[in-house]
């Protein structure tokens, strides 16, 4: 693999950056252009570069709702690690959260704090930053809920806060289009840590009990359509276990496709289309992705 690093005052930015390893699904060719700034400042340089070039900017967390293309990604991808932007502080019920912290350790976090609200969240993986890009959340609710305040950068470098209220969030989508999450206020409720704890195990039972949560996936593909559940539908359609290559629908959920052995993006993209195509075909229901194809 060239990696070359640009020496550039303004970020560190890798050429030819393999992103498989940077997905869950782990699957996916190389961006052009590769940032992981270590600081705010290094942020602010990388997206002057991108203005500067006109670049494609791709925003990266922790890679758990992206599917890569085998010819990857032509632009320059901005990944937000948790160690330039890791900060987790709590004031009271208010916990500030930075956009690189884990989802997962943000809730043990506010677990051990005996703050309650988080722990519906159990089991789905990822950045703070991708939770509220994505509204991320499941039957029991969604970030939403518990967000008093977000901060971004615009992708031509201006800082913003959004109240609550400012912000559009939408199922899977908090609608900030062109802007980086960079962190978040969140107003939680005291509870007691058995009563978290025991609610945390509850939920994650539950989904473990029903997902495949430690294969190679990118969690559901498709958005439920009104009304309607899209794992419901693929599972009438009878193509749980269908394959494609080494890309399966998931025997445990239907709404998973599962890289379950050594699938490339081009299999991923193909099941995809023959799932949408036999559900459209029983159901006249044209699904729509959840995750995001690069
Ligand atoms: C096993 C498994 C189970 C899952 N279960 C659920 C579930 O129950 N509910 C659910 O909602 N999701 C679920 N997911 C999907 C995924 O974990 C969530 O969408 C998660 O919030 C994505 O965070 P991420 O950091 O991985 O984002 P990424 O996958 O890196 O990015 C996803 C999107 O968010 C954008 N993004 C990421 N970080 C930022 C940022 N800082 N600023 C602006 N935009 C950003 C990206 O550009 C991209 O468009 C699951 C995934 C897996 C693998």
């Amino acid at each position: 693999m060239d990696i070359t690093m640009v020496k550039d005052l303004r970020g560190k930015i890798k050429h030819q950056q393999c992103l498989k390893g940077y997905t869950t699904f782990k699957v996916g060719g190389s961006a052009t252009l590769f940032a992981e700034p270590t600081n705010p400042e290094e942020l602010q340089g990388v997206l002057d570069y991108g203005k500067e070039q006109g670049l494609k900017i791709f925003v990266l967390g922790k890679g758990s709702n992206i599917l890569v293309r085998d010819s990857g990604v032509e632009g320059l991808v901005v990944h937000i690690p948790r160690g330039a932007f890791g900060r987790i502080e709590r004031s009271d019920e208010q916990v500030l959260v930075e956009a690189g912290v884990s989802l997962p350790r943000l809730i043990h976090r506010t677990a051990e704090w005996e703050l309650k609200g988080l722990e519906n969240l159990v089991g789905i993986p990822g950045s703070v930053g991708g939770a509220v890009a994505m509204n991320a959340g499941g039957k029991y609710g969604t970030v939403e809920r518990w967000i008093e305040e977000v901060s971004t950068i615009g992708y031509d470098g201006a800082l913003h806060s959004y109240t609550r209220g400012q912000v559009d969030f939408q199922y899977r989508n908090a609608g900030l289009g062109q802007q980086i999450v960079l962190g978040a206020r969140l107003r939680l409720e005291k509870g007691s840590r058995e009563e978290i704890l025991h609610r945390m195990r509850e939920v994650y039972e539950e989904k473990s009990g029903s997902q495949p949560l430690s294969a190679k996936s990118a969690g559901c593909v498709f958005k439920n359509p009104p009304g309607q559940s899209a794992g419901g539908l693929i599972d009438q359609s009878g193509l749980k276990g269908f394959k494609v290559g080494g890309a399966m629908v998931s025997r445990k959920h239907a709404n998973f496709i599962v890289n379950w052995s050594s699938a490339t993006a081009a299999q991923i993209l193909e099941l995809i289309q023959r799932v949408r195509e036999e559900v459209k075909k029983r159901f006249g229901v044209w699904l729509e992705p959840e995750i995001k194809i690069w």
